[in-house]
């Protein structure tokens, strides 16, 4: 990450707003974008260390990386030297053994191992993301005494116990069991799918049905080393291959009283606020993977000449590249927002926090798809890195939580507190959302308390702050949040209690969403190093016009397509399709 100037401090930050939900209602809440948010002393110096390390450790390793996808898994000894480098520690705090890195610092982190390999990526990102985040952030100080040491040594490697064969989007359906027995300890009985660590994880945080008076689900901490707890053999997956995916199944484990981790039937509330507290290590993790494309890719248009000339003069292909720097500083700039709320304390960050996992996990898609192309059939053969990125980057947009899931989370919950000021749909509104997508509906308790009384607390004079040629830009972000602010309304009107059925609508307020939040993130940024003088290291202006230009032309078309559509005619393809299960429109 850039030096920047003088960080938005903590008391600046409205730590109970979300800048998505005051989009919604067309303004742009200043004093939670700007100025952009400057790395701390502390971050800098321990990054520092850390980076020259992994760089030192990873560098040599490339053929080693090819050999371990091919063999799909990763060496016992190389998990060995992970734990030496200090890679399980990284966000557990010093009193416990580990590194204490912020949020902001540990995304770093994972972006620099994704310049490497995304399986490495995953094996220290399950662990601490969701692996053991519910730990850190619901555990009893007992229970962090117990674990977080040999968690942050990696003598234990943590994973995260949630998806069943039955349940995957609709985390609502599980059916591992836990009942509790006279002595207050539980038995546990189920069968978790594709958890990552699986095979090597001595530690899980594992989420089951139970039915207490309190709540469902109830989340608890399971040692690998019981009785009962068993594994399945390691998945033959598409990419991330030498990452442990496995199945994890419990039969009549017994879990002590003290296992339980938060409190009985609060387990939805615990993994909903792991995985909204862990986006930002995917995120990272992406920018770290298109940093490393395009070196790959600008390396390749140099070198590879056709038509007597470089292919990195032939515009088609400096478009693709402008594009990937244009998509990685606008991912970096909203992650690491993002990161910063988080280390600030706020409490109403996750749609945010879903905003950058979805525009990250596609930035990223995109960007293994052009660097592959830049690098023609070369990059489809195996002895090039684009074609293992490529199935690497895949899963991005399918696991912690599929985009399509999250675009209705983003846009579910910021249309929360709209439907409720509108008087006319107030009731009808309030209660669907009380179960915004069925068996999902419990991230609708993440949405966040009304706005009005917080509009009041707007800083509206952050425009004449900013540097002058950015504000061109900030005004189209604050036309476009007016306009789909008035689009969210009529929607709303539209379909009231008939919102949640109608996806295609979600889907463009959360695209519109997508555009403001990670648009504005980008002119923040870009504002702070051209202020710092930063600018002069590339066309920062130009990146962040770039961006604006295009997602300017993005939410057009999304408002536009609010009242003007064809979702019918999209829908009775669909339908055709599904009847028949096939193409019935051969030519012969
Ligand atoms: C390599 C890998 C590693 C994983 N690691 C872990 C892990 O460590 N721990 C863990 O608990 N899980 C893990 N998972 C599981 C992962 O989180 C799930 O795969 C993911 O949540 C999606 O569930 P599903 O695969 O059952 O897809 P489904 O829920 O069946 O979805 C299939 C498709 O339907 C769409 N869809 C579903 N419901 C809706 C809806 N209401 N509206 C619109 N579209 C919808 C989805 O977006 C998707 O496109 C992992 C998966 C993989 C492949």
């Amino acid at each position: 990450m850039s030096t920047l100037v003088e960080p938005a401090s903590s008391s600046q930050l409205l730590t109970d707003q979300s800048v998505a939900k005051h989009l919604l209602f067309g303004s742009v809440l200043g004093q939670n974008l700007f100025p952009y948010p400057a790395i701390s002393e502390r971050d800098r110096e321990s990054l520092g260390l850390i980076i020259e390390s992994i760089d030192k450790f990873l560098s040599g390793k490339a053929d080693d990386f090819k050999r371990w996808d091919r063999a799909a898994q990763q060496p016992a000894e190389f998990i060995d030297e992970l734990r030496e480098l200090g890679l399980f520690g990284l966000v557990i705090p010093e009193a416990f053994g580990g590194l204490g890195l912020s949020n902001a610092a540990y995304a770093r982190v994972l972006s620099q191992t994704s310049r490497y390999d995304s399986s490495v990526s995953l094996t220290i990102g399950a662990h601490s993301s969701i692996g053991m985040k519910g730990l850190l952030l619901f555990g009893t100080a007992e229970q962090k005494a117990r674990y977080l040491p040999r968690l942050a040594a990696g003598d234990m490697i943590a994973a995260f116990c949630l998806t069943e064969p039955g349940a995957g989007s609709d985390a609502g359906g599980i059916r591992t069991t836990a009942t509790r027995n006279g002595d207050g300890s539980w038995t546990l009985n189920g069968s978790k799918l594709w958890i990552t660590n699986g095979g090597i994880a001595d530690f899980f945080t594992v989420f089951a049905r139970t039915d207490v008076t309190e709540g469902k689900v109830t989340a608890f901490l399971v040692e690998a080393a019981w009785p009962g707890v068993s594994r399945g053999p390691h998945e033959d997956k598409m990419g991330i291959r030498a990452s442990s995916t496995t199945t994890v199944s419990f039969s009549d484990v017994r879990v002590p009283p003290g296992n339980v981790l938060g409190e009985p039937g609060k387990g939805f509330k615990v993994a909903m606020a792991i995985l909204n507290n862990g986006r930002t290590g995917l995120g990272g993790g992406a920018v770290g993977g298109m940093k490393a494309i395009l070196s790959h890719a600008s390396r390749h248009a140099l070198e590879r000449r056709q038509f007597g000339r470089a292919i990195a003069d032939f515009g088609l292909v400096r478009e693709k590249l402008a594009q990937m720097a244009v998509d990685c500083f606008a991912a970096e700039s909203a992650v690491w927002m993002v990161a910063h709320y988080i280390d600030s304390g706020s409490v109403d960050y996750s749609i945010e926090a879903a905003i950058t996992k979805i525009f990250a996990s596609e930035a990223m898609q995109r960007a293994a798809y052009e660097g592959l192309q830049i690098a023609g059939g070369s990059g489809y053969m195996r002895e090039m890195p684009y074609e293992q990125m490529a199935r690497d980057a895949r899963i991005l947009t399918v696991f912690e939580g599929t985009n399509e899931i999250l675009r209705l989370y983003v846009a579910l919950s910021s249309l929360k507190d709209v439907g409720a000021s509108l008087a006319d749909v107030r009731h009808a509104v309030a209660a669907i959302f009380n179960d915004p997508i069925k068996g999902f509906g419990v991230l609708s308790a993440y949405a966040g308390r009304r706005l009005t009384q917080a509009v009041g607390r707007a800083d509206t004079g952050f425009a004449e702050r900013l540097a002058p040629p950015l504000r061109p830009l900030l005004a189209v972000y604050q036309r476009h949040a007016l306009a789909a602010a008035r689009a969210a309304e009529l929607v709303l009107r539209r379909h009231g209690h008939g919102i949640t059925e109608q996806q295609p609508a979600l889907k463009r307020v959360a695209d519109v969403l997508i555009d403001l939040f990670v648009g504005l993130c980008t002119v923040s940024r870009a504002d702070a190093m051209i202020r710092a003088g930063e600018g002069g290291a590339g066309p920062v202006l130009e990146m962040a016009t770039i961006f604006t230009r295009q997602a300017r032309r993005r939410m057009m078309g999304n408002v536009r397509s609010m009242s003007r559509n064809e979702d019918p005619d999209v829908d009775a393809v669909a339908a055709a399709v599904l009847k028949d299960g096939s193409y019935r429109w051969d030519v012969y």
